[in-house]
């Protein structure tokens, strides 16, 4: 056993210690298998050790790990092709975490208005119940008191409204405003959906007002909902996008896609990175476009979800007591719980299911993108059962 007092306490750890994983699998050294609703939250987009991944790695790490970014790198001009190529963007930027790309997306914005000799146009527009990231830039920019409570000023420039509510937008709204970000459906805040309407809304205004519309889809990206990126349901193209989980497939990378006009205010020296987009978290990134790209792989899991989110549904028919509303697309689910949503995620864990709490009370259901309609109606039965344990503890209190 090893001691975990060596750690910082940011974390309340289950005391699961897991060390192999094969596809949507996950195993403890003494051999229990837990079917993996988590993904690492929305990372493993392809499973565990996914077989095209572990060559890639494997491969790219007997050729070359890592150059600065002082010299060309093909492995990232591929990737940035690949991803530009399928989306509304002409350039990007590599990092190694969501929040660093969305910091990217912000400093691009606001260098986009000083470049246009409006240096006090910074302000960004952002949405009640947000995650952005954990960075003091990320954490002014969600707005959530939990988590800028304690850590001194909060970075000036972001103010928060209500999703869907035009009128706080518009009074908010003024010479300083520089963008709006807003994630397509809030992951951590409880797989809410942003209506259609209000995306289109947003386009709209920015269009008339020359305001930038960042997406942040580090969450919904890379196919989790059924398309490459969510915003593509919504028909609704952003100026700035920041992507990271999945695409890495469990390699740490960040990626901020821009278009040409606005990429074009990071000049050299403005901004810049390490590690971001070395050879080796290119490989990983092109090996997950490999697969996700693949023709057909966004069809399955378009069915794949719509099947597993049926299952959900049927489960809050037979368990009113413990929930009350299936949400989210492709295979972002989530459950909003009349139970308290942590507790009902240990009840599934005894199960042999692991899921993640999110805000506004909601489990939310994130499987590999890989997950097999067998393995999706396991994963239904887990659950089932794991409401059934909570039943029935909710009878043992009431007879109490
Ligand atoms: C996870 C997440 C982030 C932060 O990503 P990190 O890699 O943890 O920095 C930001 N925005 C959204 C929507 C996320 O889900």
């Amino acid at each position: 056993m090893s001691s975990a007092t060596s750690l910082f306490g940011n974390y309340a750890r289950s005391d699961l210690e897991f060390d192999r994983g094969h596809g949507v699998w996950l195993e403890t050294s003494d051999g229990r298998r837990y079917l993996d609703c988590g993904s690492g939250i929305a990372v493993n987009a392809l499973g565990h050790c996914h077989p095209h991944l572990v060559e890639a790695v494997k491969a790219q790490a007997e050729k070359l790990w890592h150059v600065s970014n002082l010299h060309r790198i093909p492995e990232q001009e591929e990737l940035g092709a690949r991803l530009t190529a399928a989306t509304f963007a002409d350039k990007v930027l590599f990092c190694n975490s969501g929040a660093e790309a969305m910091e990217a997306a912000i400093k691009a914005a606001r260098r986009y208005f000083y470049d246009r000799g409006q240096p006090d146009r910074y302000q960004i527009i952002t949405f009640e119940g947000a995650f952005h990231g954990r960075t003091l830039g990320t954490i002014a920019a969600g707005g959530q008191a939990k988590y800028l409570e304690g850590f001194g000023p909060k970075a000036p420039g972001f103010d928060q409204v209500a999703a869907g509510d035009l009128d706080a937008l518009k009074q908010v709204m003024g010479p300083h405003t520089a963008a709006f970000a807003i994630e397509p459906i809030q992951g951590e805040g409880g797989i809410r959906e942003i209506p259609t309407e209000f995306l289109r809304q947003l386009r709209q205004i920015c269009d008339e007002t020359g305001c930038l519309l960042i997406f942040d889809e580090i969450q919904t990206g890379i196919g989790r909902t059924g398309k490459l990126f969510a915003h593509e349901w919504a028909g609704v193209s952003p100026d700035l996008m920041a992507v990271a989980k999945g695409l890495g497939g469990g390699f740490p990378v960040g990626a901020c896609l821009a278009t040409e006009e606005v990429a074009a205010s990071l000049v050299p020296g403005t901004h810049g990175t390490t590690f971001g987009g070395n050879p080796m978290a290119m490989a990983v990134g092109l090996a997950v476009l490999d697969v996700v790209l693949a023709e057909g792989f966004l069809e399955e899991v378009q069915t794949k979800g719509l099947s597993f989110k049926q299952k959900l549904a049927g489960l809050v028919d037979t368990h009113p007591d413990i929930f009350e509303q299936v949400r989210g697309r492709g295979l972002l689910l989530g459950i909003k719980c009349k139970v308290p949503a942590g507790e009902f995620v240990g009840a599934a864990r005894a199960e042999g299911l692991l899921a993640v709490p999110a805000g506004d009370n909601v489990v939310r259901i994130l499987p590999p993108l890989t997950i097999t309609e067998a393995e999706i109606a396991d994963a239904a039965a887990r659950l089932d059962r794991a409401a059934a344990r909570m039943e029935e503890e909710l009878a043992g209190k009431g007879a109490a």
